[in-house]
């Protein structure tokens, strides 16, 4: 998981770290090989200057030239701009309501059907909820099938009807299912498309004004880089959603996503994906995450 970033930024960072007399200039370089590193790991150009100029504002503030630990210093406040980029503190889910209702939205392909398993699995062990599986897919009846298969392997119940092409009216009858037979958490898996298009917003649309959800979740391939991003803003502008689910971060190399969603959407990253099995489910800690990219 974002092996190169964490290489170029170590590197980035030891000219410092080593460094005996540090200057002005040496500050300015290790920052400039801050930017690249970022940009390399496709962070957008804007966000990776923002960044470094916040990190040097910050070290003039506080001295760092005149600091015993000059060069821990600096590690110290790339590590709390990257936590502060990729969103400050931890936000969990809200699961007020009765039953709590969750909606996901993504493209197809992003990762929402596992996710909605893993993340049903997780209710259920980890904070003992009942939760009930919807499959909202009225496109790919594979889509419906592939619910019921995670569904079985980790022991939810999926709501599913296959003559209904609906899926106002699936979700719809997916929570009197849940509230007439004692779920409480009622997870919504619907249909994406390969690309942002217009009849996919407005089903998304529809489904989520009909069921007024208590979360409203946005799950994205980390792999995808900038496109995430995009992706991200586009779903954004349309349901105002919660949080955003990154899957695939076991494959991402790069990390440019992880980092720059919350800055364009405003909006905090919940939970990550590590893996295809049902237990490849983290919450998101942006602090854990920058101590990890910086080693
Ligand atoms: P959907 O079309 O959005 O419902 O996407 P799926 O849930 O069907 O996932 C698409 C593919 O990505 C499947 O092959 C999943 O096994 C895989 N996948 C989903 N999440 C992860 C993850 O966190 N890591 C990895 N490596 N693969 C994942």
């Amino acid at each position: 998981m974002f092996d190169n970033l964490s290489e170029k930024l170590d590197k980035a960072l030891h000219v410092l770290k080593g460094h005996g007399q540090i200057t002005e200039i040496n500050v300015a370089e290790t920052l400039k090989e801050v930017r690249r590193a970022l940009l390399d790991a496709d962070v957008n150009f804007k966000i990776a200057k923002e960044f470094t100029n916040k990190v040097k504002e910050k070290a003039m503030g506080q001295d760092v030239l005149t600091s015993l630990q000059p060069g821990q210093l600096m590690v110290k406040l790339v590590k709390d701009e990257l936590t502060e980029l990729m969103g400050g503190d931890a936000e969990g889910i809200n699961l007020s309501g009765a039953p709590s209702i969750i909606l996901m939205s993504g493209l197809q392909g992003s990762g929402k059907t596992t996710f909605s398993g893993k993340l049903a699995n997780y209710l259920k062990t980890k904070k003992t909820k009942k939760p009930l599986l919807v499959a909202c897919d009225v496109y790919r009846p594979a889509a419906i099938d592939q619910l019921h298969v995670v569904g079985e392997q980790i022991g939810v119940e999926v709501f599913s009807d296959r003559g209904n092409n609906d899926p106002v009216a699936i979700s719809k009858a997916g929570i009197a299912h849940a509230k007439a037979n004692g779920f409480n958490v009622v997870i919504i898996d619907t249909a994406g498309r390969l690309a942002v298009d217009e009849q996919m917003m407005k089903e998304i649309a529809n489904i989520h004004k009909a069921i007024q959800p208590q979360e409203t979740l946005f799950v994205v391939d980390s792999m995808t880089g900038q496109d995430a991003v995009n992706t991200a803003k586009s779903f954004n502008d349309i349901l105002n959603f919660d949080g955003v689910i990154l899957t695939k971060l076991d494959g991402d190399t790069r990390g440019g996503a992880a980092i720059s969603i919350k800055s364009v959407v405003n909006k905090p990253i919940k939970f990550i994906g590590t893996g295809e099995k049902m237990d490849a489910i983290d919450v998101f800690y942006p602090s854990r995450m920058a101590e990890r990219i910086l080693g």
